[in-house]
């Protein structure tokens, strides 16, 4: 991450989701290069626990926090969609929300760090820490080669919070209406799009865009 910020400078961003497993990313960038924009996706669909956790870990460790929206208003999308897009086509959902914000966002960025692991999904496990793109912004993975058990080492070294909903079993958070708690021995992802055939937002994997469909 020094490395991003002295190469591209302002040029350089980072993004989170603000749930435990994030919380070592956020530690370390305010260690290392505090001024970094950290990038939060705010999908509206988000449970309060996590807005408030986002809050408390800007405020503890001073982040340069930047919401990221999509521009589509919600009544436009309920007239062409329905209501609850994200049960029938939780991957345009997804796009809407998440990818395309995001990929806006991104367009003025030349290195983009976000805290992905290669144990946390199959999709993940063929990342490098480097990932040119054919176009935006170099995608960098500092923590791809961390193992769950040393996120929790960091987290115990040096004390810090967990979600307030991670009690509950939520080991994963997403959006509220995409995640559940996990049962034990489970693994941490399997409350994401429980039941369904999916297993990433796209944001790191490059979700197709069917928004013309
Ligand atoms: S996680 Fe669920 S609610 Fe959130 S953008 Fe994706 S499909 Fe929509």
């Amino acid at each position: 991450m020094q490395w991003a910020w002295q190469t591209y400078g302002h040029k350089a961003a980072a993004s989170s989701s603000f749930q435990t497993q994030s919380v070592p990313l956020l530690h370390l960038i305010s260690q290392t290069c505090p001024k970094m924009p950290v990038m939060f996706l705010d999908t509206g669909f988000h449970f309060p626990e996590t807005l408030t956790f986002r809050d408390e870990l800007q405020a503890r460790f001073n982040l340069n926090l930047v919401i990221v929206r999509s521009t589509v208003e919600k009544s436009q999308l309920i007239a062409q969609y329905g209501e609850g897009l994200y049960r029938r086509d939780p991957d345009l959902c997804c796009y809407i929300h998440k990818v395309e914000p995001m990929q806006k966002t991104n367009s003025g960025f030349q290195g983009w760090i976000s805290g992905v692991r290669r144990d946390q999904t199959t999709n993940r496990q063929g990342l490098s820490i480097l990932e040119p793109q054919d176009t935006g912004p170099l995608r960098i993975h500092p923590m791809l080669n961390w193992t769950k058990k040393e996120v929790w080492e960091y987290i115990d070294r040096h004390q810090l919070p967990a979600h307030p909903l991670f009690s509950n079993g939520y080991l994963s958070v997403g959006c509220a209406p995409c995640t559940r708690p996990v049962f034990s021995g489970q693994d941490e992802r399997a409350g994401r799009w429980a039941g369904q055939d999916k297993a990433e937002c796209g944001l790191h994997i490059g979700l197709k865009n069917n928004t013309e469909g």
